[in-house]
């Protein structure tokens, strides 16, 4: 049994003191929600305090990027250990923003989910094909080579500590989700790659979330399909009604 995870990716959003009303107030609404993994990401300077606001609650924390290395000259960059270090649970790794922005790539991508795991973050690994891949029928060609290249050298046991999100890059932010069935295709597919890489039982363990302008009415039929197990949430988990919406919403989804 896969139990459902959502995530709010806060993205380039709230400062500090916005970040602990917004925490404090889902704390308050979501408390009695045992069903779902909650997960919010805000940007690294709100995670002290909201770490503070959510110690010993239900809700855990994300951090949206993690540098591999644990110190040294690597200016602008945060760690792994430094993120673990104040309370830190969950990071969020090669989000589509940063592979188009940032130069991220299925590489360093690869490198941060080691360094993640080496110290006791789970890490969410994003793929996700453009809609000009998509159009060009080539969306399970990207899907592969994105998840081979950046789950290269795991072993099973630690595949099962990450968690993946597919978030067709043409869905964030615009509006457009893919259709239940477009996704559960891909989730499909991943966890088919799963099974190749490591076999069945360890596939099966994996959860897989799709992001993409997931909203409170959408969210309930997407987690309804197999192999989808929660959802990656950016523009509507920055609202309070939305976000707890979401949630609840998916609370009796059985998997
Ligand atoms: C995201 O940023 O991961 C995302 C899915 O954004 P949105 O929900 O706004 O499409």
């Amino acid at each position: 049994m896969r139990k459902i995870i959502i995530a709010g990716n806060w993205k380039l959003n709230k400062t500090s003191l916005e970040a602990i009303d917004f925490v404090t107030m889902l704390k308050r609404q979501l408390d009695d929600v045992t069903a779902v993994d909650i997960v919010v990401c805000p940007v690294f300077t709100a995670l002290a305090d909201c770490s503070e606001v959510l110690e010993s609650s239900n809700i855990g924390l994300g951090a949206q990027d993690v540098y591999w290395e644990d110190s040294g000259a690597f200016t602008g960059e945060v760690s792994a250990p430094m993120l673990k270090d104040i309370g830190v649970q969950y990071v969020i790794i090669g989000h589509s923003e940063r592979r188009q922005f940032f130069g991220e790539t299925n590489t360093s991508v690869q490198k941060k989910v080691k360094a993640a795991l080496k110290h006791g973050l789970i890490p969410i690994v994003c793929v996700g094909e453009t809609l000009q891949e998509r159009e060009a029928n080539r969306t399970f060609d990207v899907i592969k080579k994105q998840c081979e290249e950046s789950l290269a050298g795991f072993s099973a046991e630690e595949i099962q500590k990450m968690i993946l999100a597919y978030e067709p890059v043409w869905a964030i932010g615009t509006g457009k989700t893919a259709t239940s069935q477009q996704a559960q295709e891909v989730h499909q597919f991943i966890r088919q790659l799963l099974v190749k890489m490591h076999g069945k039982d360890t596939a099966s363990t994996v959860r897989i979330q799709y992001g993409g302008s997931v909203k409170p009415e959408n969210i309930k039929e997407l987690t309804s399909q197999e192999d989808i197990d929660g959802a990656l949430v950016g523009g509507a988990s920055l609202k309070e009604d939305s976000f707890v919406k979401i949630v609840k919403n998916c609370c009796d989804v059985q998997k």
